[in-house]
């Protein structure tokens, strides 16, 4: 048996003709930088996620820096992040030149605690960068109330999460700026590197289009920075063919989530919260488990593909512990990190292959 915890291989292959010929129009055409494809993406993305704007840049880390910068945030400045993140979240604080704050994380849904995020504010705090972790949209009322209360700006990091439904409303739509990824393993996946800003402030739109293309608002005149986060219009063609299956895809996350949510429940293993109002696109499915490793083992020994997202929480990463012991800081995501199991979970997965996974997680025997 061989159920891999992801596999792109047969999407691709059923997109092949597809992909195949949007590659070669832009061949044909030798636009590469910066052309028709990525400027049509930036528009589909943008009505797909209910925003003014999006634009697109050379991956996520890079999408939610730029936010960051955009929206005047620098050296000086902190910004409030979830401890338990991909450390990309972090990064794009630290390379604005501002100071990431973590905050524990919710034992519920494991997304950035809102009650929690009060507590981390400072005179220097300027934003807060709520992640949309696995696929579930964070808790945005309470987060976008703080925000109004201390005059902070929000950037969401929704690189897990396109399509996320928050009480009626994409995620990417609520902040002042959000941040994506079409990293390939991602729910919407370019063949490489890629990413995407979305906002509904003309003025960040405007910065960002300059920062990604050498500091430039007119040719030739560099007036910002001179970096380059294009996103390549060869991943825009084949990003515009894969938007077209996103909702499919995500329907096909929910319904092998219900499967598996129906299997485990009532085992020695939680399953993933979805509070009402919320939509979960399922990028990861994740359970819990006193006897992690146990059974990550067991599994493996099966031929079950499982992976733990994240075995260490950012801030004690040696670059942002700085030689610091820092454990003990946010006990929720230290718990959490020990205890959570990401299982097989692609839309191509088959429901017999979820059940054969989730009948070898409810045989595990209950340890003692
Ligand atoms: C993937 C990811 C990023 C970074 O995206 P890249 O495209 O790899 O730079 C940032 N935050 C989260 C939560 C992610 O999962």
């Amino acid at each position: 048996m061989n159920i891999p915890l992801i596999e792109l291989s047969t999407q691709h292959k059923r997109l092949r003709e597809e992909i195949n010929n949007v590659i070669q129009g832009v061949l044909d055409r030798g636009d590469f930088i910066l052309g028709q494809d990525v400027a049509k993406l930036e528009e589909e993305f943008a009505a797909y996620c209910g925003v003014k704007y999006a634009v697109g840049v050379d991956s996520g880390l890079s999408a939610l820096e730029l936010s960051l910068r955009a929206l005047g945030i620098g050296p000086g400045h902190e910004v409030i992040v979830p401890a338990h993140t991909f450390t990309a979240t972090a990064a794009a604080v630290s390379f604005a030149g501002a100071t990431p704050v973590f905050v524990d994380v919710d034992p519920e849904t494991w997304n950035i605690d809102p009650a929690k995020v009060e507590e981390a504010i400072t005179p220097h705090t300027r934003a807060i960068l709520p992640v949309h972790l696995y696929g579930l949209p964070v808790d945005m009322h309470m987060i976008l109330g703080i925000a109004e209360k201390y005059k902070l700006l929000v950037v969401e990091d929704g690189c897990q999460a396109h399509g996320a439904v928050y009480k009626g409303h994409h995620v990417g739509s609520f902040g002042n700026a959000a941040g994506f990824s079409f990293y390939p393993t991602k729910n919407l996946g370019a063949c490489g590197d890629a990413g995407m800003v979305t906002t509904n402030d003309p003025q960040v739109a405007e910065t960002i289009r300059a920062l990604r293309n050498c500091g430039q608002r007119m040719k030739n005149v560099h007036e910002l920075e001179p970096f380059n986060h294009r996103l390549d219009n060869l991943q825009a063609a084949i990003l515009r063919v894969k938007l077209h299956y996103l909702d499919e895809w995500i329907a096909s996350r929910r319904r092998l989530a219900a499967i598996y949510n129906k299997l485990l429940t009532g085992s020695n293993v939680a399953i993933p919260a979805e509070p009402l109002g919320y939509q979960h696109v399922y990028h990861l499915y994740v359970i819990r488990s006193q006897e992690r490793d146990a059974l990550q083992a067991r599994l493996k020994e099966r031929g079950i593909g499982t992976a733990v997202h994240y075995p260490t929480p950012v801030h004690l990463q040696p670059f942002y512990a700085k030689g610091e012991d820092r454990r003990g800081q946010f006990p929720v995501t230290e718990r959490i990190c020990n205890e959570i199991l990401s299982l097989p979970m692609y839309p191509e997965l088959t429901e017999e292959q979820v059940e054969i996974v989730a009948s070898e997680i409810t045989h595990t025997p209950v340890p003692t």
